[in-house]
């Protein structure tokens, strides 16, 4: 079973759970559902840096904590959603008790994660956002950062973790970068995004952002702070070096106080063949390791 099959799996897995437990629309929430299922929860100030929640599993008793440091709420509903992960998810228990009774989560951009970090974080994602959900709530909208913010706002997430779930469940193209300062911390691209063409650009964790719109935002900091938005144009050629110069519109907006921005790029043109799988081998194993990180709080 390849990674992305897996995550999906996980995602799917998240879907089935809400529904299971009667949510039929936004927003999610996760402490019914570890309430019904006899699992203690815990607000706890978390003494270690980075860490967003965890999972104790004590012979029958099963207690999730989650870290209140970071005095958000989307935050806090996704570590609670990635804690469930570990307890409904295949595997995981044995996973977890095989080292500890007790499993410790952390946040944000991490690098080379365990798996099972991931695959609980496309859980909580899953759960929090089905994507029934999101399409319906996505529906009628114009692609883009405004459905997302709206998205965000219903389902009470991050807009990083909207934005990835949005690019997720859309028809359209769409990409999502996040940068911070004139570097790139990741990037995420729909499958009908990649279908629009070749193109060398991947963005990826490192690289210089190129000139345009989420360049010059970022060079002014209270931008980001304020929370502030910009709007521009720029092309798959010029932005992902494509292979054709088909417009996109580069929506940004300030994530706050941790200092990241978020960048949309959108079309509202469906690619000539959405359903083009000739990318040749070294290309699809690319893309096999291009999991999106739903960086939880942001
Ligand atoms: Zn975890």
């Amino acid at each position: 079973m390849t990674r992305r099959f897996r995550l999906e799996a996980a995602t799917r897995r998240g879907e089935q759970i809400a529904k299971q437990y009667g949510f039929e629309r936004f927003p999610i929430e996760p402490t019914t559902i570890a309430e019904a299922e006899n699992i203690h929860i815990q607000a706890k100030p978390s003494d270690q840096k980075g860490v967003s929640g965890g999972i104790i599993f004590s012979g029958e008793n099963v207690g999730i904590f989650y870290a209140t440091d970071i005095d958000n709420d989307g935050f806090q509903r996704f570590t609670i959603g990635h804690e469930l992960g570990h307890y409904f998810l295949e595997g995981h228990p044995e996973e977890i008790t095989k080292i500890a009774p007790m499993h410790i989560s952390r946040a944000g951009f991490s690098q080379g994660k365990d798996f099972i970090e991931l695959e609980a974080d496309h859980f909580s994602a899953g759960l929090l956002m089905p994507s029934r959900l999101v399409k319906k709530e996505l529906l009628g909208r114009p692609v883009g950062l405004e459905g997302i913010l709206t998205l965000a706002q219903q389902a009470k997430c991050s807009v990083t973790a909207a934005a990835i779930r949005a690019a997720q469940c859309s028809p359209y193209p769409v990409a999502i970068v996040v940068s911070n300062g004139d570097e790139i911390s990741y990037g995420f691209l729909s499958d009908t995004f990649k279908s629009l063409g070749k193109f060398r650009n991947f963005p990826r964790k490192g690289d210089k952002l190129p000139v345009g719109t989420t360049k010059d935002f970022n060079e002014t900091p209270d931008n980001v702070l304020r929370a502030r938005q910009a709007c521009g144009e720029t092309t798959f050629l010029d932005w992902f070096d494509g292979d054709k110069a088909i417009e996109l519109d580069e929506e940004v907006i300030g994530l706050g106080s941790y200092g990241y921005t978020l960048t949309v790029f959108s079309s509202d043109n469906l690619p000539d063949d959405p359903d083009n799988d000739e990318e040749d081998e070294e290309e699809a194993r690319l893309m096999d390791s291009w999991t999106p990180k739903f960086a939880r709080g942001r």
